[in-house]
């Protein structure tokens, strides 16, 4: 199984140019920490869990809830991102984003700044922070 499990170097060099590419910087100044690269990838596999397990559905509504978003310009430089790294973005954000002195004070922030994803994410997350891990 752990064949299975891409080597890390490489995941990290690849959210590393995905970060970069959408000028994504967290409040703390760093540009990504290995915690939230870690927030990022597991997104992805949790999304196609979703998908396959929970909600046949939900690939629908992120590629709604991505068009809508794209057109309202909530995400600068990710019009050429897919749903799929939406979605990662958007849960790194949840985690590691939102509380005081973040990106977003509140949760009631993050959702007026994209109602759609915030839907999604607080279907399937706890409203927790993840910084100080
Ligand atoms: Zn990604």
């Amino acid at each position: 199984m752990t064949q299975n499990v891409p080597n890390y170097t490489e995941v990290s060099y690849i959210c590393i140019a995905h970060t970069r590419r959408v000028g994504y910087v967290t409040t703390s100044g760093n540009e990504f920490t290995h915690l939230s690269v870690f927030t990022h990838e597991a997104a992805h596999k949790i999304d196609s869990i979703i998908n396959r397990l929970f909600d046949p559905d939900f690939s629908d509504k992120l590629r709604h809830a991505f068009r809508v978003a794209v057109e309202k310009g909530a995400w600068k430089g990710l019009s050429s991102e897919t749903p799929a790294e939406y979605w990662a973005y958007g849960t790194e954000l949840w985690f590691y984003e939102i509380g005081k002195g973040r990106k977003f004070e509140t949760y009631e922030d993050f959702k007026k700044f994209d109602p759609l994803l915030y839907d999604l994410l607080s279907e399937w997350f706890p409203k927790v922070s993840l910084i100080g891990y």
